[in-house]
């Protein structure tokens, strides 16, 4: 069986206490690998390794640290194929949406911000003929970067490329499902070029290994993306040490369907943004609300085409829904679809377990449900499912609709579809998320500000405001 090791200092290594934790093919529910159950002492020997590192690849020219940087975009590509089936063994996720989406955008990662630390400049502030204020923006030191299961390396790898590209040295954990995409990096990186302790990789849970990574006293700057409880405990625990933070947490996003939108695409296009990824992103819109005049209509098209949705193996290419991530995570996901019918709701697509024939029998799946008849404020309306679930709600007026969207305690994504150019202005601007998408969804652009409000997050990702999170400003002012 496969034993991962943590990455630290260039080197593959064991955990020091020696223990390890079952990791789990979520589609036919094998153990197929082992991970280190990191401690505090392997934690404290990754941070000791980034914080020496510090001292050469903070000072290492841009122009270096990007063509590094450019290496890795290019080792994964070379090793596309693999990381393809890694991530989609360990997550669940259908093959070819790996191949689409999950690995193609971890290279872009590093490719986008190889690229991006050349243009990366800073401000100057003249007083006239007296002074001239300028801002260095100078790396922080040793960060800790967290991040979630539903996209493992895509969303480990937006948060290690800025930090590195920015001249920090990291100590990264995927989360304890998914880790073997992130383990392969270490090599990558090896190969890349990239000098030993600037990106060190470990494994383990959360509140071991993650809580001694965030409570380090040589870890200057966290980067998370998960659960708003764990944000929760992180920033509570880290209040009184004044750390640099950016929360990416959960969403419940709304997806707004007036009367006069192209039906068409947008029944077309929440399909995706609602079951993508089996509905495990953080963007999927799965409150969806029409307007009372094609509620009928949408509901018929929507149900349609979900009805037709294939659920079953990863590795066949016509299933468009793979398994849920884990054991835990399906009956959670089944538990609220039961909630749902408790609170009232119809189920009009789905709502069951499916169990495929073959090698994936024992897998986590369920089919892509679709409900109906729940007022806004319910808890199937108000709590993150993060799965393949649905509700279709209608309403009448603009103001209305804004109200039930923004009924929530998240604040993520939402969708607006409408043909009327001032409404989708006027809507964009009341809605509480940090992104709106009007006539589309997941239109992704990495220079543009990423994250959320509310419980959603604290902070932005993407483009220069990644490096600008990396980095800590300073203003020198030279008297003339
Ligand atoms: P999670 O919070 O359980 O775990 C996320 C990571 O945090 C894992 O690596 C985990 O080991 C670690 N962790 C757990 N407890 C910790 C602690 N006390 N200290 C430090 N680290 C700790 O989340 P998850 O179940 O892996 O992911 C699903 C959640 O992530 C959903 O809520 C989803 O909305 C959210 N998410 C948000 C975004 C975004 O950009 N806003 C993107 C993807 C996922």
């Amino acid at each position: 069986m496969k034993k991962l090791q943590n990455f630290i200092n260039g080197e593959y290594c064991e955990p020091v206490n020696g223990k390890y934790i079952d990791n789990v093919n979520p589609a036919t529910a094998e153990v197929y690998a082992q991970i280190p159950d990191s401690s505090a002492e392997d934690v404290d020997n990754a941070v000791r390794a980034a914080h020496d590192a510090f001292k050469t690849w903070s000072v290492t020219p841009a122009g270096e640290r990007s063509r590094i940087i450019l290496n890795i975009a290019a080792g994964i590509e070379k090793r596309m194929d693999e990381l393809v089936k890694a991530e989609t063994d360990d997550n669940g996720k259908p093959l070819w949406l790996s191949k689409e989406t999950d690995i193609p955008r971890a290279a872009s990662n590093f490719h986008f911000y190889a690229t991006a630390i050349e243009h990366f400049a800073s401000e100057a502030h003249p007083m006239e003929d007296k002074a001239i204020n300028y801002t260095l923006r100078q790396p922080i030191g040793v960060c800790a970067c967290i991040s979630p299961w539903n996209l493992p390396l895509y969303l480990f790898t937006w948060k290690v490329a800025p930090a590195l590209a920015a001249g920090n040295t990291v100590v990264a954990k995927p989360s304890e499902l998914t880790p073997v995409t992130a383990s392969m990096l270490g090599e990558i990186c090896k190969e890349a070029g990239l000098p030993k302790g600037v990106l060190n990789i470990l494994h383990g849970f959360g509140h071991t290994a993650g809580a001694a990574m965030t409570s380090h006293p040589q870890v200057k700057v966290i980067s998370f993306t998960g659960g708003t409880k764990t944000g929760e405990t992180i920033a509570a625990s880290v209040a009184t040490q004044f750390k640099k933070l950016s929360l990416e947490m959960g969403g419940k996003n709304p997806n707004i369907i007036f009367d006069d939108s192209n039906l068409k695409r947008a029944i077309s296009t929440s399909v995706h943004s609602s079951f993508r990824n089996q509905g495990e992103i953080c963007l999927c819109g799965s409150r969806i609300f029409i307007q009372k005049g094609v509620y009928e209509e949408f509901k018929k098209g929507l149900v349609e085409k979900v009805s037709k949705l294939k659920t079953g193996d990863p590795y066949e290419e016509d299933n468009f829904v793979g398994a849920m991530v884990s054991k835990n995570h399906y009956e959670k996901v089944l538990s609220y679809i039961k909630l749902a019918q408790e609170e009232g709701g119809k189920i009009l697509s789905g709502g069951k377990a499916v169990k495929p024939e073959g090698r994936c029998a024992n897998g986590y799946f369920i089919e892509p449900t679709i409900i109906e008849g729940l007022p806004h404020d319910c808890r199937t309306n108000q709590e993150e499912i993060f799965g393949p679930v649905v509700t279709l709600q209608p309403f009448d007026t603009e103001e209305e609709v804004i109200e039930y969207a923004n009924s929530t305690k998240y604040g993520l994504a939402s969708s607006v579809w409408t043909e009327n150019l001032s409404r989708a202005h006027r809507v964009a601007g009341k809605l509480h998320a940090g992104i709106v998408w009007i006539n589309c969804w997941m239109m992704r652009d990495l220079r543009t500000p990423f994250g959320g409000v509310k419980n959603s997050g604290v902070g932005r990702e993407g483009g220069f405001e990644a490096l600008k999170f990396f980095t800590e400003e300073k203003n020198v002012c030279v008297k003339i």
